[in-house]
Formats: structure tokens, C-alpha cells, sequence
């Protein structure tokens, strides 16, 4: 029993039909899957590496900051090449070591504001060289985040994009409602409360249209969640908005389905568990990830840094004597490694939370 046997997926990354399986299947056995926001091969390796030792699917995310950083800080970003450029790096690096862990991976690249369509323009691109080359997108998904324009907007420029990605099999992740916080430059820690939950006809709107050209969509609704930890405020998460969702999308197919949206849950950095829990009893099938993980990474060579503080003072010289080499205590691999083990820590917590262990 499981993802292998049961959906016949191969290890490495997925598209098409593929992660339509995938997120049905995770629906259906009500678990999510973790989207980890990555920026290096090491933060990559390391979601890669938990996801195989917990045997379950992962989801890799590319925000267009993180894009340009994977790209080098020492590139120029005109015209959003350098975020275009890394995510295609990234990509590539993904597909090259993912079959190697025996995990099905879904490659996905995150929040896309109107300012940045041509980074998503850009990695669309080169989907469609590498479908024409390998009968599949160099991703599995992207996700355009226009939220922040009004709902008809919105709906149709998805729509426009969402034709497109239809023709090479490519999922649409779209947002709906506003999710409070900051995330890459985009500020909405004063939004008024209302606009955090997004309404039920907002969803039917959305499903309505999208489902006309493609089954390939997911939906971030707002219901609270807030992007970035912050202490307590006048915000509470409303998991069971979701469930209103999907009732209401149901009652208007008039389907067997109780369940005919996949939500996806941004902000998820610092819930409760068990609000995690009631949203992914909803219908949410992928939860962001990042704020959590950066925190875990640092934290790891944070650690190190204090176990070993006397060896990281010079490169020679250390408290068994003046003369002991330090090498082995500040070559990179050695401290790097130590953020590694510590994000793939919590990138494990985050898939027990979620339900995604033992999946395979
Ligand atoms: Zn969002």
C-alpha cells in the first residue's frame, strides 16, 4: 500500500496526471504535503534528504527572491533574469538528484505578484522548451498570486495563464483573499480583518471558471493565516471557513465529492497544530513552509557555532593548543551540514504534522 503501489508515481519530479494522483490521493486519505520555500542546493539537499527518510512526497518551492539568490546576490535582477535564470538552475538541480532519493517530487515555484509576471512568463518559457523536448514542463507548478487585484481581475488573468499551462500540463496554485504578513516585498500586516477570510462565492467564482479549461488548479484561500510568525494579534486562523468552502462548491456541482477544492495553506509558519490538523481535514493538500525552516537552518549553525566556539577563533590554535590546526571545525561542509541536519529536523515535524510520513 501506498503512493508507489497504489498510483504507480515514479521517484523524482512529477507533473501532469502525475500530481493530479498525487493531491487526489492525499485528499482522499486526508493528508497535506509540505511546501518547503528553498534557496541553495543545501536547503534542497536537505528537504530532499527528510522527505526520503520519513518516506513520503515533498513539495520544493522557489520564491522569486529565493530564484535570483539560488542565481547568485551577484547578478543583476533587471528585468527579473537573475530569478528567472536560478529558478531554471534550481530546477535543474532538482530533477538531476531527486530520482536518487526515491521520492516523488513536486516542483513548484511560489508567489507571483502582478510586478513579477515576467519571472513566471519567463520559467513558463522554458516549460514549453522542455515539454517540446521531453513531453513534460521543467516544473510541475507555479503559482500566480494576484490577489491583491480585485476578484474579476484576478480570476481572469489566472485564466489567461491557466490556458496556457493546460496545453503542457502544468498546475496553477491562484490566491484568493488576502493573507496577511509580509512575503517578498509584499506588505499586508495592516490589512483590514475582513478581507483575511475569503468567502465562499469567492471560491465558487474561482473553481467555476478555472475548472472550465483545466482540473489543474489549487486554491489559497484566506481564512487568517498570516505569512511570517508574529506574536498573537487580532487575527484568528478559521479552519472551518474551508469546510464552508467546499460545501458550498459542492452544493453548487450537486457532486458525490464532499471535498472538490484542493486548498492550499499559506502562513502556516507558527499555527497550532491542531488548526493544522482541522485544515487539512478540509480539503488542504499542500501547506507553505519557510519561515519555520529558515529559523530551523539557523538554528543549526547557531548551535554549532556554540559547541565549537573556541575552534572557529583562528584556522590555527584551539584549547588542546596553539599550534592545533581548526580546519576540520570551519570548512564549510562541516558547518553548513549542521543547518542542514537541523532544517531537515523540521521539515520532518512539519510532514508529521501534516500526515505525510510513511506515504510510499
Ligand atoms: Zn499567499
Amino acid at each position: 500500500m501506498g503512493i508507489f503501489s497504489e498510483l504507480n508515481l515514479p521517484a523524482g519530479v512529477i507533473t501532469g496526471e502525475n500530481v493530479l494522483k498525487l493531491f487526489e490521493y492525499a485528499k482522499k486519505n486526508g493528508f497535506a504535503i509540505p511546501a518547503v520555500n528553498c534557496t541553495s542546493s543545501s536547503t534542497i539537499n536537505a528537504t530532499l534528504e527528510a522527505a526520503r527518510d520519513i518516506k513520503a512526497p515533498i513539495i520544493i518551492q522557489l520564491s522569486q527572491g529565493g530564484s535570483a539568490f539560488y542565481a547568485g546576490k551577484g547578478l543583476s535582477n533587471d528585468g527579473q533574469r537573475a530569478s528567472i535564470m536560478g529558478a531554471i538552475s534550481a530546477a535543474h538541480h532538482i530533477r538531476t538528484i531527486s530520482k536518487d532519493y526515491g521520492i516523488p517530487v513536486v516542483l513548484h515555484s511560489d508567489h507571483c505578484a502582478e510586478k513579477l509576471l515576467p519571472w513566471f512568463d519567463g520559467m513558463l518559457e522554458a516549460d514549453i522548451e522542455y515539454f517540446k523536448k521531453h513531453g513534460e514542463p521543467l516544473f510541475s507548478s507555479h503559482m500566480l498570486d494576484l490577489s491583491e487585484l480585485p476578484k474579476e481581475k484576478n480570476i481572469s488573468i489566472c485564466k489567461e495563464y491557466l490556458k496556457k499551462m493546460a496545453e503542457i500540463n502544468l498546475f496553477l496554485e491562484m490566491e484568493i483573499g488576502i493573507t496577511g504578513g509580509e512575503e517578498d516585498g509584499v506588505d499586508n500586516t495592516d490589512v483590514h480583518n475582513s478581507s483575511l477570510y475569503t468567502q465562499p462565492e469567492d471560491i465558487w467564482d474561482v473553481y467555476r471558471e478555472l475548472s472550465q479549461i483545466s482540473k489543474m488548479f489549487t486554491i489559497a484561500a484566506a481564512f487568517g493565516n498570516v505569512h511570517g510568525v508574529y506574536k498573537p494579534g487580532n487575527v484568528r486562523l478559521s479552519p472551518g471557513l474551508l469546510k464552508e468552502h467546499q460545501e458550498y462548491v459542492r452544493a453548487k456541482l450537486n457532486c458525490e465529492d464532499d471535498k472538490p477544492v484542493f486548498f492550499v495553506f499559506h502562513g502556516g509558519s507558527g499555527s497550532v497544530k491542531d488548526e493544522i490538523k482541522e485544515a487539512v481535514s478540509y480539503g488542504v493538500i499542500k501547506m507553505n513552509v519557510d519561515t519555520d525552516t529558515q529559523w530551523a537552518y539557523w538554528e543549526g549553525l547557531k548551535g554549532y557555532y556554540e559547541s565549537k566556539k573556541d575552534y572557529l577563533q583562528s584556522q590555527v590554535g584551539n584549547p588542546e593548543g596553539d599550534d592545533k590546526p581548526n580546519k576540520k571545525y570551519y570548512d564549510p561542509r562541516v558547518f553548513i551540514r549542521e543547518s542542514e541536519k537541523s532544517m531537515a529536523k523540521r521539515v520532518k515535524e512539519a510532514c508529521h504534522d501534516l500526515g505525510n510520513v510513511n506515504r510510499l
